[in-house]
C-alpha cells in the first residue's frame, strides 16, 4: 500500500499539547542530518513535508502530520549537534523523554542510523534507552544508497550484534534509501499492520 496524503498539523514542545491521542502514532528520531527529513518525505510521496533540520540551536519541537486520515506520523527533533548549549540539551532531553514514555497512542519510535556508519554510541545510547524503559522502537537505517550492499550490510550486522548484547534481543529493522526508495514497501507495510492492530 502507498501513502496517499499527508498533512502537517501542529508544532510542540508539550507532549501535553499535542493532538488528542486518538490514532496509533509513530515517531522518527536520529542524529541531525542522518536523513531523517528525507526519509519522511520518501516514505509519504511528499517532498515538501518533513523540513531539514538545519542550523543546530533554533527552536526544537515535537512536530505532528497526519497521515492517510488514519494514523500520526511525529517528526522529532534530532539529537546530537555538537555545538547546542547545555540549556538547549535539557530542553530537548525533556521534551523527548517526556514524549516517549507519556504518549500513550504512540505504537513505536523508529531510531534512525546511518548506515554507511560503525555503530555510533550516540545511537546505541538512545536505543538501550528506549529499551530500558519499554518503549517500542524499531530502527531504521539511511542511506544505504551510499555504499556496497556487503559493506551496508557489515555496518548494519554490527550494530544489531551490539544491540544483541547489550540488550538481549535484536530489534525490527529497516534498511532505506530515500534516494532509490529501498526499503520502503517493507516500511509502510510494518506501520500499516500496526495501524491496523
Ligand atoms: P535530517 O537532518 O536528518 O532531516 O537529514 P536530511 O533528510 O536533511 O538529509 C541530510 C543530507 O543527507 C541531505 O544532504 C540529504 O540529501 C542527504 N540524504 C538523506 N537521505 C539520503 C539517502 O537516502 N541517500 C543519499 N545519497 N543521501 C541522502
Amino acid at each position: 500500500e502507498m501513502i496517499k496524503q499527508a498533512k502537517f498539523l501542529i508544532s510542540n514542545t508539550d507532549y501535553k499539547k499535542c493532538p488528542s491521542p486518538d490514532k496509533p502514532e509513530f515517531a522518527f528520531i536520529g542524529r541531525s542530518n542522518v536523513g531523517k527529513s528525507s526519509l519522511i518525505n520518501m516514505l509519504t510521496n511528499n517532498k515538501g513535508l518533513a523540513k531539514t533540520s538545519g542550523t543546530p540551536g533554533k527552536t526544537q519541537l515535537i512536530n505532528h502530520f497526519i497521515v492517510d486520515g488514519n494514523w500520526y506520523l511525529v517528526d522529532l527533533p534530532g539529537y546530537g549537534f555538537a555545538k547546542v548549549s547545555k540549556s538547549l540539551k535539557a530542553e530537548w532531553d525533556k521534551m523527548i523523554r517526556e514524549y516517549l514514555t507519556e504518549r500513550e497512542n504512540l505504537v513505536a519510535v523508529f531510531i534512525l542510523v546511518d548506515s554507511r556508519l560503525d555503530p555510533q554510541k550516540l545511537d546505541i545510547d538512545f536505543a538501550l534507552w528506549c529499551a530500558e524503559r519499554g518503549i517500542p522502537f524499531a530502527l531504521a537505517f539511511t542511506k544505504a544508497d551510499k555504499l556496497s550492499t556487503s559493506r551496508i550490510k557489515e555496518n548494519v550486522n554490527k550494530f544489531l550484534a551490539e544491540m544483541k548484547t547489550l540488550f538481549g534481543d535484536v530489534p525490527d529493522y529497516f534498511v532505506t534509501s530515500a534516494e532509490n526508495a529501498m526499503g520502503k514497501e517493507e516500511f509502510v507495510a510494518y506501520i500499516e499492520e500496526n495501524v491496523a492492530e
